[in-house]
This record gives structure tokens, sequence and C-alpha cells, in this order.
């Protein structure tokens, strides 16, 4: 099992080398050469496994150079003891007949990124350490809100690492904000930046090309590595949940053997959907795939008509960990749906840096219609389906979720097909809860944390410890930079 990178074939590297580099040389992403093989049989065996039993069924075809009993501890540590309620840190509830809502968010910081990103850090200094670079790894990571406190929480003193996480400004919920400029641990720096997160992700992109940068790094005994949804090793724990989605229904006899589902996910990057896709080519039976936007709607578009054009106003909307114009995995799907055509892949890349827009052939874009719908909603539909949510079955859903809800609705109209759909739900509704206790058409004087009460009193969901314990924790990180000062700060805090 060996991986490649998008934009040149003839490169070949093991997962490990992979992960730790975490992007290819060329501006590449890594991809695996091979699908490994799901069939029929391993579903009905994997159905029988807890969730920590099919993580480690799914890493060891993907993560070969592991030993098993290295996958066995870093799924213990991430999944296992008693972190999650009845052992599952991914539980599935069914809405209606057709719908179920797959819940990502009981990790530490409340959203789905936990679930690659209390698995990462375990993988990571094993791999470096064998892959002889000898260096501590520094990970920089871009973030539209979510990504950047999971990332500090999974390692924050891991030994041997360091991470800096760049989030816009003014682009993230007061929550999320909180969460990430009081974080612990010696190891860690936040910085925030005036623009939004293509201009944090591109100055990211930037350092990590930027030779001069990487030697000086070099000499100071630092890897850069990236613990965005581009390192593969982001992706892999994802796939994990669709196949155990699957299999959780099939254990319950809501499916027959065979039968396919929709997947239906909020979308900004890219890396969760994509996620889903790896999963179906491995031969999980799913028909289509939903991919959710809010007003930011470059992927709608793409998925309609075949052309990718960045070129667009860009809205800060509710769902923020979704506002993202650049989304950087669908680099991945383009590799495929081009088959695996390092030079065509090449060649669009290098179109979007530039002119910011490529098109698909007709033969490509009849392929993508065939694997996806794409849908998008604005911030008053989304609260609308908060509310309408909430009063028609007492479930609370975040923004996030919302916008995924509201397009598996659209589809369901659109086409008429009544395929049971799994709805990724991505955030704790408490991470929002300004905007959703807007949605429920409540009001609270008083502070955050006076929203977050109110808004357990009326949906009688606990309130996340991980956020209530916030009230009173000091504020370690208030710097704030120009897009083109990353590198100093990156220099600055790897001095
Ligand atoms: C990151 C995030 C998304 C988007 O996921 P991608 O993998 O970037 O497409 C959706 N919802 C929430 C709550 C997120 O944190």
């Amino acid at each position: 099992m060996n991986y490649t990178s998008t934009r040149d074939n003839s490169r070949r590297v093991t997962a490990q080398e992979a992960i730790v580099r975490g992007i290819s040389p060329e501006g590449g992403l890594f991809v695996p050469e091979t699908m490994p093989a799901l069939t029929g049989e391993d579903l009905t065996a994997l159905a029988g496994m807890t969730y920590i039993q099919r993580a480690k069924w799914v890493l060891e075809k993907f993560l070969p150079d592991w030993t098993a009993e290295e996958l066995s501890a870093a799924v213990e540590a991430a999944y296992g003891g008693d972190r999650f309620e009845d052992g599952n840190p991914a539980p599935l509830s069914r809405l209606d007949e057709n719908c179920y809502l797959l819940e990502l968010w009981h990790g530490p910081t409340c959203a789905f990124k936990d679930m690659a990103l209390q698995l990462l850090p375990k993988l990571l200094p094993a791999a470096a350490r064998k892959s002889g670079c000898g260096k501590e790894i520094a990970i920089l990571v871009a973030t539209s809100g979510d990504t950047g406190k999971a990332a500090l929480e999974g390692f924050r003193d891991v030994p041997g690492t360091r991470i800096q996480v760049f989030y816009p400004q003014e682009g993230v919920s007061p929550m999320q904000k909180r969460q990430m400029t009081t974080q612990q641990g010696g190891n860690v720096s936040v910085v925030g930046i005036r623009g939004n997160f293509d201009d944090a992700q591109n100055g990211v992109k930037a350092i990590f090309g930027n030779e001069a940068m990487a030697k000086t790094l070099g000499e100071r005994g630092f890897a850069l590595s990236s613990a965005n949804s581009i390192n593969w090793g982001r992706l892999v724990p994802q796939i994990v949940y669709y196949i155990s989605a699957y299999c959780t229904l099939l254990a319950d006899g809501e499916l027959k053997t065979g039968e396919a589902v929709n997947f239906c996910v909020p979308t900004g990057n890219f890396g969760n959907i994509l996620a889903g896709y790896y999963a179906k080519q491995m031969g999980l039976p799913v028909k289509r795939f939903l991919c959710a936007s809010n007003r930011n709607n470059v992927l709608t578009d793409f998925i309609a008509t075949g052309r990718y054009d960045r070129n667009r106003r860009f809205y800060t909307t509710t769902s923020p960990s979704m506002d993202i114009l650049i989304s950087s995995n669908l680099e991945r799907l383009v590799y495929l749906l081009t088959g695996k055509n390092d030079g065509e892949t090449r060649e669009k890349m290098a179109a979007l840096g530039g002119t910011g827009v490529y098109q698909l052939d007709e033969r490509e874009l009849s392929a993508l219609q065939k694997e996806f719908f794409g849908g998008c909603c604005d911030d008053e539909e989304a609260a609308r389906t908060i509310r309408e949510t909430f009063r028609e079955y007492g479930y609370l859903c975040d923004p996030h979720t919302a916008v995924a809800m509201n397009v598996c609705r659209q589809y369901r109209k659109e086409t008429g097909d009544e395929t049971r759909t799994i709805v990724l739900s991505t955030a704790s509704p408490y991470k929002f809860g300004d905007t959703v206790l807007a949605a429920l058409g409540e009001d609270c004087p008083g502070d955050d944390f006076a929203r977050l009460s109110a808004l357990e009193q009326i949906s009688g969901l606990p309130v996340p410890a991980a956020l209530s314990t916030l009230k009173d924790a000091p504020v370690r990180f208030g710097e704030v930079c120009a897009p083109e000062e990353m590198g100093d700060k990156v220099l600055e805090f790897l001095g």
C-alpha cells in the first residue's frame, strides 16, 4: 500500500511519509495508489464489531507501516476508555423513516474534527521517529474555526511536536475564538489574521512551499507538517465512521445486505465528504453523496456545471466552518475524475491558482453528477431548519448540520429519491449557541454562557463541560497579524 501525488504519479511514498510530510513537495496531495477492498462479507463481519474494532480494521488497510499494536494503542487512546458514552464516539440517531443523524461531535472540542485529530497526534510522532527525520515536528494549521481547536487539543504537550494555528480574526464564532485563545499547553501558539480562511490557508500553503523557510527551520531542528485535511492522516479516521454508520444500520436490521444509502454532508474544504467517497471506492454501498453548502456555494455551482470558479464574493455566514471558496480536497476528487491523470490535475490546479477557474469536460462532469448532488441554503433557511427540526422532532442541531438537513430535503423534493439518508452532524449546537438560540426565536440578555444555559433550559440537552468551563479560562493568545506576516510569526514561534 503506497501513496502517490495528485500532481506527480511518479512519486511513491509510504503512508508514514505521506502523513509526516502532509503535502507533496510539488504541491500535490498524497493519495493511495490502490483502494483496499471492502466486501459484503467484510461488512457483515464489521457489523458485529465495536467502533474501536471497526476503526482498527480500516486503519490497518491504509496504514500498513504502523504495527497492529501501535494502531491499537492509538485507536484506544482516541476513542476508548470512558471517553464516550456507551463506548461509541459516533452515535447514530433516527429522525424519521428515511433520515438518520450521525453525531460526530462528542469529542473534547465538540466538532467532528476531533474524530481525526484525537487520532492523528497518536500516529505522527512514531512515524517521524521511524521515517528517520529526527526533527521536532512543527504543525501549521489554517482554520475556519473548528480544526484549530481540535488540532490544538490533539497535539497539546505531545512530545516532539509544536503546533501553531492561524484563524480569521473576524470569521469565527465567539465560542470558537474563546476555545482557541484560552488553549492550554506548552507547545502551542494561536494567531488571528486580518483576512478570511482562504487567506489563512494560502498563507500556510505558501510557507510549505517556501524552500528558504524550510531550510532555516531545518537548521533549527524542525520539520513542518500539516494538520489540515490536505493531510492524508486526517482522512483515514473519517473513512471509518462512514463504514461504521452503515454497519450499525446493518446490525440493527435497518438495512438489508447490499442495500445502498445516501450520505448528506455539510461541506467546506471537501475533506469529510471525500472520506465518504473513498469508503464507496472501497466497496461501501452508497448511492449518492449530497454536498451541502451555505451561501458560499462554489461547490453547488461546480457540481451543477463542472466549472469551478472562485472569483466571487466571500460571505461570512452563521456556519463559519464552511465559509470557504477554495476547497482543497477537491483536488483529490478531480484526480479520480480525470482517471488519475496527474498532468491534467496539475493544469487545473494551476488554473485555480491563476485565473481562479477550471472546467471539467463532459465525461468528467457526468461522472461527478452520478456520484454527487450539490445543494445550498442561506442563513435564514438554515435558521428555519433549526427551528422546524426542533419543533417537529425535539432535535437540536447546529447551523452546519442544519444546512445539510435543508439540502437533504431539497434533494428529496427535487428527485423523489427515498433512499435512506445519513446526515452527518458535525458540531454541537452549543458551539454556535447565539445562532441556535436566535433561530429558535429566543432572546437572552447577558454573556455567551448565559445563552448556553438558556439553550439548555429550552432543549434539555446538557451543555458540554468542555464549553461551560471556558467561562473562567484566561485568554493566553491575543495576537493578530496580516496574512503577509504569517511567515514571521512561524519564525518567532519556532525561534
Ligand atoms: C470543518 C467543518 C465542516 C466542513 O468540513 P470539510 O471537511 O471542511 O468539508 C462542516 N461542519 C463543521 C461543524 C466543521 O467544523
